[in-house]
């Protein structure tokens, strides 16, 4: 058999395939049951979510031989057609490639005929916020008014740049951002039937670089197989994913914590000379950092993606760090992000912000002072208390600097 890349061979062919869109699923599924039809549905969401897979099963499903009501049987010939995308009732539009309001006339035009065969005319407009305004104001006339027995099924990934207009006239769908764990979860499942060997800190390293695309993280497993014949190799895919090891990332924040700017040129400079992705070290840093964060406040270390010893090492610097740096390290991390990853020059940029980081004027716990001023007065020294995490009451001030 012919290779088929991954992605598509695992695109759901039933609406409960779709990863991690239940309230999506359960609404259309229940819609559907009642022959409950909208003129105008719409689909938004980040890219890889399973818009247009939903898309289609939903043309699918409307004009399935074996009845409407039900999911796709994925067997008739309607099926079959719309599978392939070769049915002439349903049309797949990319508005990217069709945004001219004379396209968009045309297309209005031919919809005034009803379906030839199908139950529905179904027209798939992928990207919709592409289109034009002068496209948007042709299109507008046919979605206030439509034939019977057109759909329109709009996809796209920024929502606020479809007009008003259009947008009153859909029944909105939201897609969600898919959870790194379900994603795991997906991922461990093709592996296992594709007979591909991959460790779990593998499949969570591409679960959390997909940032929760479906389809992202299926593309990068299937590099990663074909790449290792079928093996996914952890440090490929740590290099790949541009995660640094575990261990790098502790150094790093342990010499902003202390302000060791020395380290943190160095780091960054490794980063560099090994070719990483500036973005991809600076998203990783930041959820290490939002994990450490976590600790601080007293959570878990359970909950977190970390091996057990390096959580324990984490738990300690966040202690040390302090609940108060750590936000204000993370929201200065934020206020880079941009910055990072729009510019030409990202390894600077990344240098500048993990620099600045290490020159944040550092807080220091009240109870830590008093001991110190305590000690210095000659004072009965009494051994310091961890400080409590903020839940339990505030126990850090901006007391002072170093
Ligand atoms: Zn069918």
């Amino acid at each position: 058999m012919a290779y088929q890349v991954l992605a598509r061979k695992w695109r759901p062919k039933e609406f409960d395939s779709l990863v991690g869109q239940e309230a999506v699923v359960t609404a259309l599924t229940h819609a559907l049951a009642d022959h409950r039809i909208a003129q105008a549905y719409l689909f938004s969401g980040i890219r890889g979510v399973g818009k247009t897979t939903a898309a289609r099963l939903l043309a699918k499903a409307l004009n399935c031989e074996k009845g409407l009501g039900q999911g796709p049987c994925n067997e008739c010939r309607t099926c079959e057609e719309i599978t392939a995308g070769a049915d002439l009732d349903v049309l797949e539009i990319d508005a990217a490639t069709y945004s001219k309001v004379e396209q968009v006339r045309e297309l209005t035009e031919s919809l005034q005929y009803g379906p030839s065969r199908d139950r529905y005319k179904v027209v798939v407009l992928d990207e919709v916020h592409r289109l034009s305004r002068q496209a948007f104001d042709a299109l507008l006339k046919i979605v206030e008014e439509p034939p019977p027995r057109l759909v329109f099924i709009f996809a796209t990934t920024e929502l606020d740049a479809v007009p008003a207009t259009i947008l009153s006239r859909c029944q909105e769908f939201q897609f969600r951002r898919v959870p790194a764990s379900l994603l795991e979860e997906h991922l461990a499942k093709i592996c296992a039937a594709e007979q591909i060997r991959a460790s779990p800190r593998a499949l969570s390293l591409i679960a959390r670089a997909a940032e929760g695309s479906v389809r992202d993280a299926v593309a990068l497993l299937d590099q990663l197989a074909t790449f290792g014949k079928d093996t996914v190799d952890e440090a490929a895919a740590a290099r790949v994913v541009g995660a640094l090891d575990l261990g790098q990332y502790q150094n790093l924040l342990a010499a902003i914590v202390d302000a060791d700017t020395p380290t943190v040129v160095r780091i960054a400079g490794e980063v560099e000379a090994a070719g990483y992705d500036p973005r991809q070290v600076f998203a990783h840093f930041l959820a290490f950092c939002r994990d450490a964060l976590h600790l601080a406040l007293g959570g878990a270390a359970a909950g977190l993606d970390l091996p057990p010893e390096e959580a324990g090492e984490l738990t300690a610097l966040a202690r040390r760090a302090g609940y108060e740096n750590l936000l204000r390290l993370l929201a200065h991390l934020l206020a880079s992000e941009n910055l990072v990853r729009r510019s030409d020059a990202g390894a600077l940029a990344l240098e500048i912000a993990w620099l600045r980081a290490a020159e944040l004027p550092r807080l220091i716990a009240v109870e830590e002072l008093l001991a110190a001023a305590g000690g210095a007065a000659g004072a009965p020294t009494t051994p310091r208390a961890a400080p409590a995490p903020p839940a339990a009451g505030p126990t850090l001030r901006s007391a002072a600097t170093r």
